[in-house]
């Protein structure tokens, strides 16, 4: 049998913050292996996953539009997956913005071949095919590209997810406007697509978590996990702070 036909999956179901149980928590949803930069095997993956107790599991690898390999990664998750009965496992790609319009860099064939698509902010592109240099940007700079080049992704790109929002602006800076936040939430509500709750990017995840609950958007949950011990944080923090109805 194919192995696409057994387990694969339906798309994940995102519900808005303030419906978020402890099963619609219960989720990974950002994950990579070494089939990119991550350390651990999707195997390895499978099984801390079944050991934490997680009962949803997104493969996001990192694509690019030149990207070769994903029919070959689908199949070695699918047929991995097909061993762990008790998890949710879902196909999908993290794959950068190159435009404000919401062009993103990842071919038709792997879109397709996709549960879950997250779209973010990797670099900020200069309009010239060229990229801008983070160090020469400051922080305004950096949010302001940034915010557009997200907004353009929530308008127009074929997304299930806003992937690490301010990422960049937080990795960078330590920090995002909550404006720019704001209306970037709002905006994923007029399109129906989830907002990701990121345990490695947030640098201040309870303020984010109470604009969540003021605008109430639809939401994802990622660790952005490439090591095992990253498997389920972000649930994990969540719980911590209280997140969820019981
Ligand atoms: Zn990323």
């Amino acid at each position: 049998m194919d192995a696409q036909e057994k387990k694969s999956t339906s798309k994940p179901v995102f519900c808005r913050f303030r419906e978020l149980g402890r099963a619609e928590m219960n989720v990974e949803l950002q994950v990579h292996t070494t089939w990119t930069d991550g350390q651990a095997t999707v195997l390895q993956i499978l099984q801390a996953a079944k050991e934490r107790g997680l009962g949803a599991l997104a493969f996001t690898e990192h694509v690019r539009e030149e990207t070769a390999w994903f029919h070959d990664f689908k199949d070695e998750v699918l047929s991995s997956a097909r061993d762990f009965d008790v998890l949710q496992v879902y196909v999908g790609c993290e794959t950068k913005a190159l435009d404000a319009d919401g062009r993103l860099d990842v071919s038709q064939q792997v879109l397709d071949a996709c549960d879950i698509v997250l779209g973010v902010v990797h670099r900020l592109p200069d309009g010239r095919g060229g990229y801008l240099d983070f160090k020469q940007l400051s922080f305004e700079q950096t949010a302001d590209i940034e915010f557009q080049l997200s907004i353009g992704m929530i308008r127009n790109a074929p997304i299930d997810v806003l992937g690490h929002p301010g990422g960049m602006s937080l990795r960078r800076h330590g920090r995002f406007p909550e404006a720019y936040f704001r209306a970037m939430m709002t905006a994923t509500l007029e399109r129906q697509i989830a907002i990701e709750i990121n345990s490695s990017y947030l640098a201040d995840m309870p303020a984010f978590l109470a604009l969540c609950e003021e605008v109430n958007p639809f939401v994802s949950i990622g660790s952005d996990a490439h090591r095992l011990n990253e498997l389920g944080r972000c649930r994990d923090r969540l719980l911590e702070l209280g997140v969820g109805r019981l």
